[in-house]
Order: C-alpha cells, then structure tokens, then sequence
C-alpha cells in the first residue's frame, strides 16, 4: 500500500500527487516492481539527476548527520544570485568536513571579467557568511567552463570520501552532477536499483567508477529569491542565458528606474553619478522621474511594465520597499536576490529606495566587478 511503500532506490516514502517532491512515483508506475521513484527511475534509465526540492529546514534534517561522516561537500551556488544562493546554516551541518565551493554560471560574466578577482571577492564574501572553504572553483556547468577545475578540486581533497553535493534550486545542481556522471561512472552498464544503499535517507547516491559516490541532495527552495516566486515563463526572462551585457545609467539624484513591475530603483538623493545594472537582457527597463513613479506604476503595471504580465502580477508579492545607503569611500553593489544587481560606480555614496516583492532579499556587498 502506497502509505508504507519505500523507494526501492533511495528509500524515500513515495507518493503521487507532488511532481517536484521527494517519492513522487507516477500512478501508472506504482505496478512495476520494485518500485521506485521517479528521480531514482531517471538516473537508472536516462543517466540523469532532476530537481528535487525541499525547504530550508527539512534540508537541514535530511542532512543532519553529515558532520559524522567522513564526507566531501560541494556547495553550488549561482554567481548571478551569491547572497541569495549560498546555503544559511552549511557551516553547522558539514562538520569538519571540507567544503569545496562550486560557483556556477560564470559564462553569464561580462565577456572582459577578470575571474581571479571574483575568486578573490567569492573567498572575501564566504568568509563574511562565516562558510570555510578549502576551494574556490569557477565554472560553468553549461557551456563546460572550469569543469575540469572542478573534478582537479574533488580529487584534491575528497581523499576517498563521498561527495555530498548541494545547492539551491536552479543554480545549476543537476546540471553539473550529470556531467559528473556522465565522465566518471558507468551507469549504463553497472546500475541496479540495489546499487542505492542510501535506504532511508531520501539521498540518491550515484556510483561512480573508483568504488565511491556522489550524494544528490534535493535542491533548497528559498522564498527570498525573486526566480522562486515568478512563473515560470517570466523565469525565462528573469534568469539571463547569455553573457550580461551590462546596462549603465547616468542618474541625478530624483531619478527611477523600473524593471517590468517587477523591481525598482529609486535614485533618492546624492550626486549625478553612473550606476551599472547588471540584469537579464530580457528585461525591460523604464526610466521615469520619482515624482511620477507612483502614478506610472499605477497606470502601467502589467502592461508597459512587464514583466510580469497583468494577470500573473497578482500572483508575485506586492512591491516593498527597502531604504539602502550606499556607503562612501568604496564601491558597492546593492543586489536583488533571483534578479541582479546593481554597482554604484562612484564612491561618493547615495540613499536609494528598492522596491521588490515582498520577501526577496536585498544587499549592500563589496563590488564583485
Ligand atoms: P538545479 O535546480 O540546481 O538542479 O539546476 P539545473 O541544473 O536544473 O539548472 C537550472 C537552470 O540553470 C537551467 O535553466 C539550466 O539550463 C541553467 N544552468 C545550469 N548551469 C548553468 C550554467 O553554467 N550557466 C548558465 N547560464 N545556466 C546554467
């Protein structure tokens, strides 16, 4: 009966209602036997890992005892959301195990990026978020940037352990575990569900050819990310698919810019300066006086700003605000958890106002470039 029954791959509680859950199985599939679910199916049958997700907490209890393993950990995060994709409480739950920090995406970089430097703020600001790492690696698990730096870092330092491999949702996780799988194991030949002896921890582990594993962890929901909260064909538009080509404005003070309706930057106060905006070259950008921002979001929303679209703007949290000072003396960039950020190019300081859904995250950091 379906109440009791386990994956017979990674023993996780299957069900059939949630697509993107742990356990999903779907109806038809209930009568093979062994059953197993559907991620575990598609490693078996297709090679390939896909996202699972889970929200913070039950993260941290599915991997609670990985501090008494002997285990390598490779967190993933997104360079186009660092603050909004590092994972909060990774310290506590890794133990002393090390951790090797992949960050994905970096083909989105202005083509001229200097990528010692973002290794250098990447190592700055994981030590800000009080995250130890033994490595830094850049790559781009799409477009096959770095992905040898990435396998040079794991056998560096995993030493015979396990690889845990963990992330938030969409910055790239299956991407770059399918990659894994598809250069170091051979799955066509060797896998039986039996080869799963993750049995009652939800994990999917994945063999690979010198006798260790790679753990697949399900994808971490975080609701202060704006790609989290957008549909998904606005997701299409929020999350750039090809280098930033960075957008810069001369701004008096008493200026606004609008991104859709779905973000927006007020130029309060400080004096006529540039602001680089380093956002998804699908998005459309308005720029309007302060004073009549109001009304033209009230006239516009929807519409002339876009996206989203009128019908899917109910569904996105209503816009709040959040006063930012920018600090003298050094530059910064303010980000916007899921939709960029933005790099006051001046270090003479300015008060703004950003405006985002209820919910997503928004920061002062060092400049990244
Ligand atoms: P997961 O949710 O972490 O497993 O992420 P996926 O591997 O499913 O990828 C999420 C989205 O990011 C997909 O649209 C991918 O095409 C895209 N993606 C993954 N890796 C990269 C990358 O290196 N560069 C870019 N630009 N996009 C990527």
């Amino acid at each position: 009966h379906l109440d009791q029954a386990a994956c017979a791959g990674c023993g996780v509680k299957l069900q059939t209602e949630d697509q993107s859950a742990l356990g999903y199985v779907p109806k038809q599939a209930l009568s093979r036997t062994p059953v197993i679910c559907q991620r575990c199916f598609r490693i078996k049958n297709y090679n390939e890992v896909s996202g699972i997700t889970l929200d913070q907490d039950d993260f941290l209890k599915l991997l609670s005892h990985v501090g008494t393993t002997r285990s390598l950990v490779v967190n993933i995060v997104d360079i186009f959301d660092f603050e909004g994709s590092l994972i909060s409480g990774l310290p506590r739950f890794v133990g002393n195990n090390p951790v090797v920090l992949a960050v994905n995406k970096i083909d989105l970089l202005p083509k001229v990026t200097n990528y010692n430097k973002i290794v250098n703020w990447v190592q700055r600001q994981a030590k800000e978020f009080g995250l130890k790492v033994v490595e830094v690696v850049l790559c781009s698990a799409k477009q096959n940037m770095g992905f040898e730096r990435v396998v040079e870092a794991l056998d560096k330092h995993r030493d015979g352990r396990d690889i845990y491999v963990v992330g938030a949702t969409n910055v790239g996780k299956s991407t770059l575990i399918n990659r894994l799988i598809r250069d170091y194991s051979d799955l066509d030949a060797e896998l039986t569900t039996s080869q799963y002896p993750g049995t009652t921890l939800d994990l999917v582990k994945i063999p690979l050819d010198d006798g260790t594993f790679v753990i697949d962890t399900p994808g971490i929901v975080y609701k202060h990310r704006l790609t989290e909260l957008v549909s998904k064909r606005d997701l299409q538009k929020v999350m750039p698919d090809r280098p930033l080509k960075p957008l810069v404005f001369q701004l008096n003070e008493q200026q606004t810019l609008f991104f859709g309706s779905l973000a927006r930057f007020d130029f309060v106060q400080g004096a006529r300066q540039s602001f680089t905006f380093y956002v998804s070259n699908a998005l459309n950008v308005h720029r309007t006086k302060l004073e009549r921002a109001d009304e033209l979001y009230e006239e516009h929303n929807g519409e002339m700003l876009a996206p989203p679209a009128r019908e899917e703007l109910e569904l996105l949290p209503k816009l709040v605000k959040h006063t930012v000072r920018i600090p003298k003396g050094k530059l910064y960039d303010v980000s916007i958890s899921g939709l960029g950020w933005v790099k006051a190019n001046s270090d003479a300081g300015a008060d703004l106002v950003i405006h985002a859904p209820r919910g997503v995250k928004v920061a002062v950091r060092e400049s990244m470039i």
